[in-house]
This record gives structure tokens, sequence and C-alpha cells, in this order.
């Protein structure tokens, strides 16, 4: 019936990115070195306001990366979120060490700081301290920077700040990305701005940053042969990619702007449908860059309509949405690693429901998923 397909969030380019692209091609550094890498990394310093950035080829690699720059090594114990995606903890077991995940609670639906320090106390009781702790701003909205940072600092446990979904999101005004003793940014194709595929990773001293960089280009020693007295990886952005992400830092502020209407569009259409929350910032010392626009189906009040039979609706219009992030001590990957909490982050996972949240919908798009709902929900 409907042939154009409504996304979850597509790529939006922004019209300069092949100039900066063809600025590769003109100077032919066509590898993972040249000027678009320089001048994106210092963009994003620029828009952030503090800190050092090395741009790296994936968010999962720049947490890779970010572990190995805190010290985690094998057999270490990691506290992580538990609902998040799954690229928030497979570099935990990159580097042979143990998750530890711990529940969301339910303002931000982010770490909950009393099972993090009933994890970390208990962690300590039995021997074996953490050695860091990874926390999430699920879908642009920051976790309890306050709360979380007072936990880490009393016990002295170095934070990760996976901030992939909250690049343009701060918290009293500071940006997400700079909160943590090391930030990550995705640049993946689903991301609020993307370079196809690529990564960040944030770092508070320049030292770091090159040590990073260093790590990230298969930490070449100084010498005209290959000489290696570390491991190394192949994290580093290409040249390419950092043209794209040159050209969409010219229009990361417009689509924050976008992505904020959907989220405003969506409070409006649910506004009279009972027993259907749409997720929004706690108080007003939260900014989101609302990457997704998220919602709370509660099936007692809707006369039976669960997020599922919603899901179904919108997929027969040829409109995707997507349950949250399923939590990972649920998933059978990690099923067998210890968690603390209660069901909070299941009750979301069990209830909510992504919806289509990209900066380049139409009106028309806006129409379709608001008839569809108006229908299903018989107003
Ligand atoms: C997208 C994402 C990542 C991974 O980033 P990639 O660039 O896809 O490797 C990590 N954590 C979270 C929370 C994400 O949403």
């Amino acid at each position: 019936m409907y042939k154009n397909k409504i996304w979850l969030s597509a790529p939006h380019m922004g019209g300069s990115e092949q100039k900066y692209i063809q600025e590769a091609f003109d100077s032919n550094w066509i590898a993972p070195v040249g000027d678009n890498i320089n001048y994106f990394e210092h963009n994003i310093e620029t828009y952030l306001g503090s800190g050092y950035v090395a741009a790296l080829n994936s968010g999962t690699s720049a947490i890779h990366l970010g572990l190995i720059l805190l010290g985690v090594q094998a057999g270490d114990a990691v506290l992580c979120q538990s609902m998040t995606f799954s690229a928030s903890a497979n570099p935990i077991l990159y580097q042979g060490a143990i998750p530890i995940f711990i529940d969301s609670e339910s303002d931000t639906w982010n770490l909950c700081p009393i099972a993090l320090e009933e994890a970390i106390v208990d962690s300590i009781t039995k021997g074996k301290k953490p050695k860091a702790i990874i926390a999430v701003h699920l879908y642009g909205i920051p976790y309890k920077i306050d709360e979380v940072r007072m936990v880490a600092d009393k016990y002295s446990i170095p934070i990760l700040e996976d901030s992939a979904e909250a690049l343009g999101s701060s918290y009293n005004g500071k940006k997400c990305g700079t909160f943590g003793d090391i930030g990550v940014f995705s640049f993946n194709g689903s991301k609020i701005i993307t370079t196809s595929s690529g990564g960040a990773i944030v770092t508070n001293s320049e030292k770091l940053k090159e040590k990073a960089i260093f790590l990230a280009t298969q930490a070449r020693d100084e010498a005209p042969h290959y000489q290696h007295s570390e491991i190394g990886y192949n994290y580093r952005m290409s040249n390419i990619c950092a043209g794209i992400g040159r050209g969409q830092m010219e229009v990361l502020e417009e689509y924050i702007d976008l992505r904020r209407n959907m989220h405003a569009f969506y409070v409006d259409l649910f506004a009279a449908i009972e027993g259907v929350t749409v997720f929004t910032v706690p108080n007003a010392n939260y900014f989101s860059n609302y990457w997704l626009s998220t919602i709370l189906v509660h099936p007692s009040e809707t006369n039976g309509i669960s997020r599922e039979t919603l899901r179904l609706a919108l997929e027969t219009a040829n409109i995707e949405s997507r349950p949250l992030w399923k939590p990972m001590h649920l998933q059978p990957v990690f099923c067998k690693y210890v968690y603390y909490g209660s069901n909070i982050s299941e009750t979301l996972f069990n209830n909510g429901l992504c919806l289509p949240s990209g900066s380049n919908l139409s009106e028309t798009d806006r129409a379709r998923i608001k008839s569809i709902v108006l229908k299903l929900f018989n107003k």
C-alpha cells in the first residue's frame, strides 16, 4: 500500500559531505591519515568545549580502546549498565574481563546508582574491586551524572561514558561525552550524525589522546622499520569517513532541533491517549538530543493494546519501530554473569517501543504515523 518505508533513524546528509570527500581524493589521502581526520576531531573538540578527541572506525572500538586505556585486563571485573546495546558490553569480553550487570533506575532508564554501589561493595567484600564503570546515556537522555560520579569517586573507580547515543545532549549545560574519565561517541548509520561507520574517544589529556591514536594505528614504536613493544589495533577512522563527518558536524545543531521536534510531535500525539507515556527528561537540568523518541505502553490502561500491537500495526503500514534494548543480563550470551538490581530494565523492555525519530522525516511521514496511531487507539 505504502511504497516508501519510514525508518526508525536513517542517515541524513547535510550537503557538503562530498566536497570533503573530494578533498581527500584530490590530496590522495585515501587512508586512515589526513586533514579530514584532523579537522573532524577539531570540530568535535570545539563543539564539546572540553576534552581531546581521537576519531576511530567505530563506537565499539572506542569502547574497547577506552577499557584498555583504563587498564582493564583479563580477569578484572567491569560494572556495566544492563539495559544498553550489546556493543557497550562486548569489549569487556574482548579484554577477557568479567562483566557485572546493573539495573536501570526509572527516571532516566540508565545506570541505577543504588544497585551500582551495592555491586561495588559486594565485589570489594569478595576481594575484587571492579576496574571500571560503563554508564550509558540511552536514547540521548543523560544518566544520573552527579549520583553515579559520587559512587565512582567514593570507591575510586573510573567511568567509561558511553555517549554513543547522546552527541549534543547535556547536563547542567555541560556536554555529554565529557563527564567520564573516558567518553565515547558512535557515528554509525543510525546515529544522530554518521560517518557511515565511525566512532570517537574523548580523553581529558592530550597525552591520552596520543596514546589512543598510537594504539589505534598498530602501536608502532619510533623506528624506520616496523617495531612494536605493545599490542596494537587497527581502529583509526578513514580520511574518507572523516570527510562525511566534517559535513555532518555543520548540520548537527539543526538535526538536534529536528529530532527534538519529532519528540514534541509524539508528546502531542499521545497526550490524549491513556496508558501511553512518551519518555522525557526528568527535569530542566537535563537536555536530550532525543536521538530516538520512545514510549511505554501499559496494556492494563489501553484496553489490552500492547507495544507489540502497536509495533505490528506500524509494520503493516511499512513504518519501522523497535522494542527498547533488551537488557544484557537477559541475553543468552551474557545471562551467566552476575546482575544487581530488580526488574526495572526488564519491565521497560517489555513495555517500551522506539518510534521513527530521524531528522529527515517529512510532514507526510508524520501524518502517516499519526493516522495509524489514532486508528489503533480508536481516536
Ligand atoms: C551504537 C552504539 C554503540 C556502538 O557504536 P558502533 O559505532 O555501532 O560500533 C555502543 N553503545 C551504544 C549505546 C550504542 O547505541
